[in-house]
């Protein structure tokens, strides 16, 4: 696959007053893709973070898995050439096309990403996240087919895109699944659902399970810790 590479970190818009990493851009809030991996194991633990300020240490597997994403960026980038979108748009149809840390940002549904890797095809597109480990948690597959919708909302592309997880550092993709309208419609609900926890509109609900609050990060700081 040809690697290409595609530079775009400008968010045109301005901080939420309040709440971290949120952005508002054309009067709608605007938050990261990878919240809802987050929310998905706990979106109480987004509250803490980002609503609440609560500053903790990133743990070991987060900088074992910073230190292996960084590797693979650093590898593709010393083959990769940098294009426009619309050319790496257009170079696909005709030729696969491989590349990483691809910016995605819908402004409607409001969320914004970096997409690990993507394959563009001349039939399809497939995104993929890398993750520890190879099963398949809700949490991943939500957050892979809101990169998917970003994408298509984005680009507007009609080819067949498939969402994928794939193990960190290998190539092992151990889910993979085409976003489909009922995949759209579940992402698009959720979305939705975070939208209001950040309007106020609806709570953040801790989780039961008190295995994730023992491996959680702010275990200490959190009055809903099991
Ligand atoms: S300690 Fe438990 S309830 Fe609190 S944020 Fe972490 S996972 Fe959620």
């Amino acid at each position: 696959m040809k690697p290409l590479e595609f530079r775009d970190t400008e968010i045109r818009g301005r901080k939420h007053p309040t709440i971290d990493q949120v952005q508002i851009i054309n009067n709608q809030t605007n938050f990261p893709i990878s919240w809802l991996n987050t929310q998905g194991y706990c979106e109480y633990s987004l509250y803490l973070e980002n609503f609440q300020h609560i500053k903790v240490k990133a743990n070991k597997a987060m900088l074992r898995g910073t230190k292996v994403h960084n590797k693979l960026e650093e590898n593709f980038k010393k083959d990769a050439v940098v294009k426009p979108l619309d050319e790496i748009i257009s170079t696909s149809k005709t030729q696969e096309v491989l590349s990483r840390e691809f910016f995605v940002m819908s402004e409607s549904y409001g969320i914004r990403g970096y997409i690990d890797e993507i394959w563009l095809t001349p039939d399809s597109i497939v995104i993929i996240d890398d993750k520890p480990g190879s099963r398949a948690y809700y949490s991943m597959i939500h957050q892979v087919y809101a990169y998917c919708l970003a994408y298509k909302d984005s680009i507007g592309d009609d080819r067949k895109i498939e969402g994928a997880l794939r193990t960190r550092g290998t190539d092992n993709i151990f889910w993979r699944h085409e976003f489909d309208e009922k995949a759209g419609n579940e992402i698009i609900d959720l979305i939705e659902h975070v939208q209001n926890l950040i309007a106020g509109e609806d709570d953040f609900i801790p989780t039961t399970n008190p295995n994730k609050c023992r491996a959680c990060r702010f275990n200490n700081a959190c009055p809903n810790a099991q």
